[in-house]
């Protein structure tokens, strides 16, 4: 009913769209960083539920004209915004053949669910965990230290807590982390019913790692109240400027504290790759969960992260479930337990393992980890020019990738100078240039430039700081005429 009439003519159709992605991504270097999507284009988009059917190539059209030219950018190598993956060629053709599979990788016997296992052995060795580990591919690092939290739950209450919920009566868990962790830990506390309260957030050194001192002064002051200290959150490459918190010393003091010790790796896990900056991961083998994605350092196509459990029991009874639809046989189609969903909330999952697959494959570990250090080198890079030029000023020191500063131009008040790179940063963005993003640092606004990117050459860098130092030179020139 929905297959074409004229297998033909879509195969036609089918080529068409596929050379013009090819050609998309080969000339991406010659488009606007970014483009705001015209009124007329969301007009576009904005009608009433179809009724009728339309040809395949008039959809086609209507999306290579009003959607397509609008990325958020992060495809193109002058893309420095946040923290976003940059996707290849091979990675997308992956994504078509896994949607052509169509494939439901909550569980059962098919060729997808031994990709995916394969991923996470592949993931396990990276690390170093053990082989009763388990490990789930995720949406991202933001479901991925979800499930982290909510396996640290289960091992400090026991799985009954799936079926009591939390009582405060009974324990009072808390949890540790430091001021530089993402949001989604956050997140994840108010989801499980822990409650963000109970999520103590810890003060960070000049270099954005969390102060082990007062983490373990905080756990004493709480156990003393009564509380019951249960998970501590490490960062292997915090979301503002990359930092990695101490992870050797921080599993010293979980195991000691009898605490779960999670690191969100989100990007920086992948750092592990790299014969040169591994040794800056030390002790991350020696975590009880690990969140990462693939989808940003690695390059796979969005959506795809990971979380990898040592305690694979806990993992297993935080989410196993039963239902007569989703009875285990032991040959056929609904065999070849464990299903992946007894591993995460979801059940429909997709095929995100065939694009990690391609990927690894494809490029080899050795080429991801070059593009790695070639990030880090040009971080290294922007953040040496940035402190020798006197216009600029670094508010952070560059510890892996990201680089934050501000321009900082002669004879501008101080108490302008949070709006005025504000208001630099948009233009950036606005003049197709380049993409930065902003932050806070030390309460000063900052322009943050992340690498992560596997198109950005050392030309694209030199015309990010062109680029910024023309912009703020001419925005200078309007506030002076003002
Ligand atoms: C990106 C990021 C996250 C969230 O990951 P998603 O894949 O966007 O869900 C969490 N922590 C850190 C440090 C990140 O950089």
């Amino acid at each position: 009913m929905l297959d074409p009439n004229d297998w033909e003519a879509f195969r036609a159709a089918a080529h068409r769209a596929l050379d013009d992605a090819v050609d998309f991504l080969r000339d991406v270097r010659e488009r606007p960083a970014w483009q705001e999507m015209p009124e007329s284009a969301k007009e576009r988009l904005r009608e009433s539920l179809p009724r009728e059917p339309s040809e395949f190539t008039a959809v086609y059209r209507t999306f290579v004209e009003t959607i397509l030219p609008y990325t958020g950018g992060n495809i193109h190598p002058r893309f420095f915004g946040w923290v976003q993956g940059t996707g290849t060629p091979g990675g997308a053709i992956a994504e078509l053949l896994a949607a052509t599979m169509n494939a439901n990788v909550g569980g059962r016997n098919h060729g997808a669910v031994y990709v995916e296992r394969q991923v996470i052995a592949w993931s396990r060795d990276l690390f170093g965990f053990p082989a009763e580990s388990t490990g789930v591919l995720t949406t991202g690092a933001s479901e991925a230290n979800l499930i982290g939290v909510l396996v640290a739950r289960t091992r400090a209450l026991g799985s009954e807590v799936r079926e009591h919920g939390i009582d405060p009566q009974r324990a009072r868990i808390t949890g540790y982390a430091s001021a530089a962790t993402h949001g989604c830990v956050r997140r994840a506390f108010e989801i499980a019913g822990i409650g963000s309260e109970a999520l103590r957030i810890l003060p960070t050194d000049t270099h954005q790692r969390i102060d082990t001192v007062a983490l373990l002064e905080r756990i004493e002051s709480d156990r003393a109240s009564g509380l019951r200290p249960f998970l501590i959150v490490a960062n292997a490459g915090t979301v503002d400027v990359g930092a990695i918190d101490p992870l050797d010393e921080m599993a010293t003091i979980a195991r000691r504290e009898g605490c779960h010790l999670h690191v969100d790796g989100a990007f920086g896990a992948l750092a592990i790759l790299s014969e040169s900056l591994r040794a800056r991961l030390r002790g991350i083998e020696r975590a009880d969960s690990i969140a990462f994605d693939f989808h940003k350092w690695a390059h796979a196509p969005y959506d795809v992260g990971c979380v990898l459990v040592r305690d694979g029991d806990a993992h297993r009874a935080t989410f196993a479930s039963e239902g007569p639809y989703l009875t285990r046989m032991t040959r056929g189609l609904a065999s070849a337990t464990p299903w992946f969903t007894d591993y995460t909330p979801e059940l429909s999952r997709s095929f995100r393992a065939l694009k990690v697959w391609f990927t690894l494959k494809e490029h080899g570990a050795d080429r991801i980890a070059a593009a790695i250090e070639g990030n880090v080198e040009q971080a290294r890079a922007l953040g040496a020019a940035i402190d020798a030029d006197t216009q600029f000023e670094l508010l952070a020191p560059v510890g892996l990738n990201v680089v934050c500063f501000r321009y900082r131009p002669r004879g501008i008040d101080v108490g302008e100078l949070d709006a005025f790179n504000d208001e630099l940063v948009i233009r950036v963005q606005e003049s197709g240039i380049a993409v930065v993003s902003s932050t806070s640092i030390g309460g000063k606004r900052a322009l943050r430039a992340c690498f992560v990117n596997h198109r950005t050459t050392d030309e694209d860098v030199r015309m990010l700081i062109e680029g910024i130092r023309g912009l703020g030179e001419q925005l200078a020139r309007e506030r002076a005429l003002t």
